[in-house]
This record gives structure tokens, sequence and C-alpha cells, in this order.
């Protein structure tokens, strides 16, 4: 099934009145479902809460809250006193007499190690049955953690081929993901971090955003896909967060140095540490710090006895982003490279540790004819001593750093006049213009060719 993607940056939302307070079925109620009927009714929606199993019916419908958390079963009361919120175990009765249906069943991990579908199709099967003898618009609105491509690929054409509607004509589709705290998930839904809503027509975004107003004026519209990754990459990014904090104290406990005292100095640095900064896919690091100070901190765990898993794999990680840069060469075909941009980073003639050497040294050993080009390069720039240093620090790219200065090409023109394919390593606007005006193809290491650039170039980006 093909929907529409819209591009939403380019769309101005206006609320729509009518939808402030639609009326709101929360299919699960268990952690998150039970959060989102009470906090929902708090913002004065209509709830008709959902689910199979008879208890949770029960207690919910009762204004008690089925678990453990802070301020759901006030909340909850509330909703049930002002009238606000009722249960049920029909669904499709609840789709017919609602707006919207908030979707929060379970999606546990399959027998294979997957995620386990069954739960979501079977309330897809009643929820189209629903919509089928629904007049009006509905909108649907995911809110469990599914692989990419769940909603629009498994979920959707369930609710289409049942209800023998169009999703995206005849009700929307959203992806909303799901991002409260457990413990403070309350808290959290009146004051969230973000609110993401993905989606696939602007009315159904439009209402979304009406729904959350109350609490959040600027939710963040985008594709389902994209929301759906979101909501995967802030809980690895969490756990990574965790493992590399518990990785430093068991690296400073033997040192004898007070892990706390240095991630409360960690933490302060917003500029670099906590920030955007670094958090962009793109090309392996490099340069004369990054990676001789991860090997130090390996060495010293290994000296020390201590087990650091995620901090002694960067390099293979940081290895497996030069392949993939070679792969991707490789597979062009080509046997002219011209490379734009050498040094480790852009405003630097510094080669130590510069990973697109590797590349350079991989495809020169293909028999390929690599040609590079560096702004701040030039053939009068001394860098036999960091070729030494290339030297020293790979043996490997021994070969590359003996030949690297007849490899370097001065004039940009004639580089990319000569090359089957280009490979660039540095963002401005000098190699922009330079492979527009080439026409040839790109491997963009470092997204100089964004999306929403019309492509006057075949590009290959590495992450995207
Ligand atoms: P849960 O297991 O506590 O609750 C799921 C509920 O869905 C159960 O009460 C079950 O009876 C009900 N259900 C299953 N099939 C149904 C059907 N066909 N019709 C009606 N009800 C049905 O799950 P949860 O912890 O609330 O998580 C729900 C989803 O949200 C999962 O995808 C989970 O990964 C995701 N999520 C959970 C959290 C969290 O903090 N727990 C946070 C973010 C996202």
């Amino acid at each position: 099934m093909e929907l529409k993607k819209f591009d939403f940056t380019q769309v101005e939302f206006v609320p729509s009145p009518s939808t402030q307070k639609a009326r709101i079925s929360v299919v699960g109620l268990g952690y998150v479902g039970a959060v989102s009927t009470a906090c929902l009714s708090s913002l004065g929606h209509e709830v008709v809460g959902v689910d199979l199993d008879p208890q949770k019916i029960a207690t919910v419908g009762r204004g008690e809250s089925p678990i453990h958390e802070q301020d759901l079963g006030d909340t909850l009361r509330a909703g049930v006193v002002n009238g606000l919120i009722s249960t049920t175990d029909n669904l499709s009765e609840a789709v017919q007499d609602t707006d919207v249906t908030f979707i929060s069943v379970g999606t546990p991990t399959a027998a294979d190690g997957g995620c386990d579908y069954s739960y979501i199709k079977a309330a897809a099967r009643c929820m189209g049955l629903g919509l089928r003898n629904k007049a009006g618009f509905h909108v649907f609105a995911m809110r469990c953690s599914i692989p990419p491509g769940t909603t629009l690929n498994v979920m959707a054409p369930i609710i289409e081929k049942v209800s023998g509607k169009v999703a995206g004509r005849d009700f929307g589709i959203c992806f909303n993901p799901e991002f409260l705290r457990e413990g403070v998930a309350i808290a959290d839904f009146h004051n969230p971090p973000k609110t993401v809503i993905g989606a696939t027509d602007l009315r159904s975004a439009d209402i979304m955003k009406a729904i959350y107003a109350p609490v959040d004026t600027t939710p963040i519209v985008t594709t389902i896909e994209a929301a759906e990754m979101v909501k995967y990459v802030d809980n690895v990014w969490h756990a990574t967060k965790v493992c590399f904090a518990n990785e430093i104290g068991r690296l400073c406990k033997p040192l004898d140095i007070d892990s706390h005292e240095v991630m409360d100095i960690f933490v302060q640095d917003t500029k670099l540490n906590l920030s955007p900064y670094y958090l962009r896919p793109g090309f392996a690091y490099g340069g004369s710090c990054l990676p001789k100070e991860v090997r130090a901190v390996a060495h010293m765990a290994k000296a020390a006895g201590v087990d650091l898993p995620m901090i002694a794999n960067l390099d293979r990680s940081n290895a497996a982003q030069i392949k993939q840069a070679i792969t991707m060469a490789r597979a062009t075909g080509a046997k002219k490279i011209g490379v734009l941009g050498l040094a480790f980073k852009p405003g630097t003639d510094d080669l130590r540790e510069s990973p697109i050497l590797d590349v350079m040294a991989a495809l020169k050993a293909d028999g390929i004819s690599v040609k590079g080009h560096d702004l701040a390069i030039t053939a009068e720039t001394p860098i036999h001593a960091q070729l030494a240093y290339v030297r020293h620090g790979n043996p490997g790219l021994t070969e590359l750093a003996q030949d690297l200065p007849d490899m370097l090409c001065g004039d940009l023109e004639l580089l990319t006049d000569e090359a089957e394919v280009l490979i660039v390593c540095h963002a401005n606007d000098t190699y922009r213009d330079a492979i527009k005006a080439s026409g040839k193809p790109v491997i963009d290491l470092v997204r100089l060719f964004p999306e929403s650039d019309p492509k006057a170039v075949c590009v290959n980006g590495i992450g995207w």
C-alpha cells in the first residue's frame, strides 16, 4: 500500500476548533493505555477505554488504577466522576462512538526474537469492523513500540480490508510514540519531553495536534516511519547513556577516582557532551585525539581487569563505518575516484588518523585510480611529519602515506572532470558547487546534499 508522504515543513497547521475535544477510544488498558485514558480525560475528552481483560475493564471503569502509578488512581477517579471515562470490551463499537482511537495493545517479543504482531492484528480487525459501520472520518493513532513500517504495512492494510475504506482519505493513520516514564507518567504527560506525530494526511495531523495542544503547542510532525523509528532510537540512546555511565563507574572505581565527581563535571559541558553535537550520522571519527584516547581508555580498563564492552568496541563500530564507505565506492564499479576533503575534519590540514585515508588505501589496493583534494592542503603544505604519523599509527597505510603527495590534485575542476565518481568528506559550498557542476555521482559522507536539495547529481549518502 502506497500512502502519500507530505512535506510537513511546508504546511502551516491551523487546529480546527471542532476537533479540540475529540471523543477518544483507547485500546489496551495496560501501562500506556490506562495513563492515556486518565490524562486525556483530564484534558476534557470523553474517553472509552477498551480491553479484553474483564478485570481491567472493571477496575478502570470504577475509576481505580489497574497499576501502581503515581496520581493515576486520582486522575481516573476524576474522569469517571465527571462522566468522561467509560470502559468496554467492544472495540468495534468504541470506534463507532468516538473520533480517534489510541492503540496501546502489547507488542511482546515473538518466538523468533522479532515483534509479535498478533495483538495489533486482532485490534486492527475489530477497528476495521467499527469503521465499516461508521459514517464520519476517524483517526487511528498507534502508540505501541513497533518496527518501522508496521503501522502502514501491518495495521493499515487490515483496517482498509475489513472496513472497505481508504487510509488517508476515509480515515487517518498516525503514529504517536509514547515517551512517558513509568512512575512519573502523569506528570510527564502534562509536561512531555516532546510530542511526536507521524502522519500521512494533514487532517489527521491537525486532529492530533489539537488533542495535544493543552500540553504541547509545538508537537513535531513527521512521517510515520520516522516517528516509529524515533521511539526505538530514544530508548537505545537512553540505554547507551546508562551503559556508558556504568562503564565509567567500573573504570573509575579501581583507579580510586570518584565516578560521580567525574560525571558531574562531564554533564556540565552542554556544548559538546550533552548537546546535538556528534549526534548526526556521518563519517567515522578520526584525528589525533578520539581514536588514540578511546584506545587508551580501553587499554587502561584491560590493565585494571575491568570489562568495558561498549568502550572497547567503539573502534569496531568506527571501522564498520569506514568499511561501509569502501563498500559503497566499490559498488560503483568506478575505476577513477576523486575524494573531496582529506583532513579528518574541515578547517584543518590534519591528516592524522583521518578515516578517509583508509578508504583511499583500500580503493588504491583494488587498482582504482584515486585522487584527492583538500581546501587546506596543497603541494606546498608541509604534510611530511603527518605522513610519518600516518605510517606509525597504521602500518597498513605505509604505501598510501608514501604515494599521497602524488595523489593530491590542487585543481578541483580537473579532479572532478577526471573522476567517474566523487566521495565528499567535507561539507562546504565549494565542494557542493563543484560536484553539481561536474554532474558526477557522489558518495556523500557528510550530508552535503540533504534530501530537500534538488538533486542535480546522483547522491548516495552513507547513512541516509
Ligand atoms: P500492557 O501489556 O501493560 O497492556 C496491553 C493491554 O492491551 C493489556 O491490558 C491487554 O489485555 C490489552 N489488549 C491486547 N490485545 C487487545 C485487543 N485486541 N483489544 C483490547 N485490548 C487488548 O502493555 P503496555 O506496557 O501498556 O505497552 C503497550 C505498548 O506501548 C507496547 O507496544 C509497549 O512496547 C509500548 N510502550 C510501553 C511503555 C511503558 O512504559 N510500559 C512505554 C512506551 C511504549
